[in-house]
């Protein structure tokens, strides 16, 4: 680490503490050159997998279009920005849990069709045809009548 004062290499690390989140270390540095002091912040980085698209190229996780899709899925939809950042956290913590350094779009994509199901079936109708109209069309027509069928037990009762 070096000095911000007078770039020197050497410094002792005086006070040392955890932020009060508990996500960060704070430390009090001393430069052993010039004696200034300066506090740092320690905190963990979570690598996300890079995305391998379907042409087989490879992109970094974007959270941003991660973002975007699933707030196109949801416009005028009663699903307020918290939910939505919920799922976008979860998402992100499926893909960390993989372990893996590079996955699938397509299986980030299941993750945001799993995530929309649980919000609001209509984003999920929406999002999902778009996303499985190339891939499987007849996977996505029984989807549309497994939901009607609910929806209609819905109005039922
Ligand atoms: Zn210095």
């Amino acid at each position: 680490m070096r000095c911000p004062f007078c770039q020197a290499d050497e410094t002792k690390v005086i006070d040392s503490r955890l932020s009060s989140e508990g996500f960060s270390v704070r430390r009090r540095r001393e430069c052993l050159t010039c004696g200034e002091r300066y506090t740092t912040f320690e905190t963990a980085e979570l690598v996300m997998p890079r995305v391998i698209k379907s042409d087989g190229s490879r992109e970094p996780f974007n959270e941003e279009k991660l973002r975007c899709g699933i707030q196109r899925s949801l416009e005028k939809r009663p699903v307020s920005t918290e939910q939505i950042e919920e799922a976008i956290n979860r998402i992100k913590q499926q893909a960390r849990a993989t372990g893996e350094r590079e996955i699938a779009g397509s299986e980030i994509g299941e993750w945001v069709m799993d995530a929309l199901r649980e919000l609001d079936e209509v984003a999920y109708v929406r999002f999902a045809s778009v996303y499985r109209s190339f891939q499987d069309v007849d996977a996505f027509r029984k989807e549309i009548d497994h939901l009607k069928n609910k929806v209609d037990k819905k109005s039922l009762r």
